[in-house]
């Protein structure tokens, strides 16, 4: 089946498993966007466990309403007081427009996503800042909340502050 590696992964995954315990709350209090990129591995690079933080991912790492949905879970209900958004370098979203994306769309698959937004970016801090923006306005999160805005490279592994506008 298509899926035979992933279950034949996890039969030797849940035979060394141990359930350490710990609850569905963030331990250190952290919640991460990033990218769906798959060079990305979110706990990794930034010395996390699981258990440790939430981690939101979707393409180019934007602050869109459903990413704000889990924000807004994650800090009313699960420990989470600190936030940090992660777009990384050499990202598809990063360095196109949305007309260009559906126009390879429709150019590699012939699939018309006419009236779908992407979000791609050609300006990714602008868009970043305007993400994390987007986080401080949202009236569900508390103004006390700790966001910071990084970007991760995905050459050298780097994870580099990107100074509030
Ligand atoms: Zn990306």
């Amino acid at each position: 089946m298509i899926f035979d590696d992933l279950l034949d992964a996890n039969r030797r995954y849940r035979a060394e498993f141990h359930d350490s315990g710990v609850p569905g709350t963030a331990a250190r209090a952290l919640a991460v966007l990033t990218c769906i990129d798959s060079r990305i591995d979110p706990l990794a690079m930034l010395g996390l466990r699981a258990g440790d933080a939430k981690i939101i991912r979707n393409a180019g790492a934007r602050v869109t309403d459903d990413a704000l949905r889990s924000l807004i879970l994650a800090v009313n209900l699960l420990g989470v007081t600190r936030v940090c958004v992660v777009p990384h370098t050499n990202c598809a979203m990063a360095d196109s427009t949305d007309g260009e994306i559906r126009a390879r769309i429709e150019a590699q698959r012939g699939v018309d996503t006419a009236g779908w937004d992407f979000l791609a970016t050609t300006d990714q801090l602008a868009a970043l800042h305007d993400d994390i923006d987007k986080i401080g306005r949202c009236p569900l999160l508390p103004s006390d909340l700790q966001v910071g805005g990084f970007l991760f490279d995905v050459h050298s592994g780097a994870l580099l502050p990107v100074e509030p506008r």
